[in-house]
């Protein structure tokens, strides 16, 4: 049996931050992942470039049980100290759009950025290690087990932290552990939903001529939640940052409202238009040509515009601005960003992550029940609640 103060499973996000803090402060800390390869949801994160943070962070833009959890974490560390250690790291940074900070070194710059920090403070990496048990300790503290190359360690440690993260992408190596560790130690789990993730609609329902096709600007609401971003037409129904940031908020059996041209009121533009032109050449200053020669065809042949009845324009113009669509299901955890739901929020301390009932345990990352929008907040969430665990590990 070996001795450490700190034990972090999953060298993920959340687990490097932690690692770091906790290392930096003097705790000797043990890193553990089965994966052989370091950070493979950072790697893949922002098309490779790592939305590593969010400009507009706010509480808002994160769902969980409890909207209040995410406060203190947030306030302890912020979007503004990530970049700080960015530049302390001489690595650079674009604004995409909404506040989004994309890395111009790609996502290696930041996976290298939070294994210096680790290494700096001297925790210990043990990647590719199968973890075969978890345990309280009967003096107090943890053991955990594990298996590499089939050789066994023992660790025994006065804090535990599971950083394992979410379900989605089980490709590379998500697992259910964490909430298995936490309902092995009595903590409760808001149930699990894969989001950030595209919706599927019934075949009724599939426009598949258009698969591919995006629409830059939309509206996409469900109940009171909307989103105005693209929306993009696939083979099963439909994705897009407007699409993947409502599914984070649809309940199976809801339906989705979406205004397909939010930039003009079409009732306002008829009277103006030209009457000799095809409709489909009016609406292609908004909508693209491809769409427009599918979903204009539900109306018949296209024609000038003087050839519809104002009834069919009425239609027309309803059919755009609020086109009511039920989703069947989402693709699921092979395609989401991120799982919705997790550990309970009301079973952890929001100021440093610890378990309410267990001294010692604690849960950070997307293990948690929250869950952010589109756009960096979720590494934020990963970066502010691995710093606060790894002042109090
Ligand atoms: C395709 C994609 C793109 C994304 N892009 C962005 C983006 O640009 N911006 C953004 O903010 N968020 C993005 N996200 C979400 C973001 O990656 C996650 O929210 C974040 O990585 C969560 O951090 P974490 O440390 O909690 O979990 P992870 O980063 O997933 O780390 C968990 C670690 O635990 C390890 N682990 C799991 N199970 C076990 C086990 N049984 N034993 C040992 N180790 C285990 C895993 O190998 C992994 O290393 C993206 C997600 C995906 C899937």
């Amino acid at each position: 049996m070996q001795r450490c103060d700190v034990v972090v499973l999953g060298a993920g996000a959340a687990g490097m931050m932690c690692a770091a803090t906790a290392g930096q402060r003097g705790r000797s800390v043990v890193l553990i992942d089965h994966s052989l390869k370091l950070a493979e949801k950072i790697r893949i994160s922002g098309g490779g470039r790592c939305n590593f943070t969010n400009l507009n962070i706010s509480p808002e833009c994160y769902l969980s049980n409890n909207p209040h959890f995410v406060k203190s974490a947030l306030k302890q560390f912020t979007q503004h100290d990530f970049i700080a250690l960015m530049y302390k790291h001489g690595l650079s940074f674009q604004e995409k759009t909404l506040g989004q900070l994309f890395c111009d070194q790609h996502s290696q710059g930041v996976i290298d950025l939070l294994k210096t920090e680790v290494d700096a403070g001297g925790a210990q990496w043990r990647q590719g290690s199968r973890i075969v048990a978890v345990a309280g300790h009967p003096d107090g503290g943890f053991v955990v087990q594990t298996e590499r190359d089939d050789q066994s360690e023992s660790w025994q440690c006065e804090s535990l932290v599971v950083a394992t993260g979410g379900l989605s992408i089980p490709q590379i190596g998500a697992t259910p552990i964490g909430y298995e560790i936490a309902k092995q130690f009595g903590l409760r789990i808001v149930p699990q939903a894969a989001a950030l993730v595209p919706l599927t609609f019934q075949a009724e329902d599939l426009w598949t001529e258009l698969a591919g096709v995006a629409i830059e600007d939309a509206i996409v609401a469900c109940g009171r939640q909307q989103f105005r971003e693209a929306i993009l037409f696939t083979h099963k129904g439909v994705s897009g940052p407007a699409i993947l940031q409502i599914s984070s908020y649809w309940q199976p059996g809801e339906s989705l409202v979406i205004d397909l041209l939010p930039s003009v009121q079409l009732a306002d533009i008829w009277p103006t238009a030209n009457r000799e032109a095809l409709l489909s050449t009016i609406l292609a200053e908004w909508l693209p040509k491809r769409f427009l020669q599918v979903w204009l065809q539900k109306y018949g042949e296209i024609k000038p515009l003087k050839q519809y009845s104002p009834k069919v324009l009425q239609q027309i113009a309803d059919d755009l601005h609020h086109w009511e669509v039920k989703p069947s299901g989402t693709q699921g955890y092979k395609k989401a960003e991120v799982t919705r739901g997790g550990v309970d929020t009301d079973e952890l301390q929001s100021k440093t992550m610890m378990a309410r009932q267990v001294p010692g345990l604690f849960f950070i990352g997307e293990v948690v029940d929250v869950t952010g929008w589109l756009g960096g907040y979720n590494f934020q969430w990963a970066w502010s609640s691995g710093y606060v665990a790894g002042l109090h590990v």
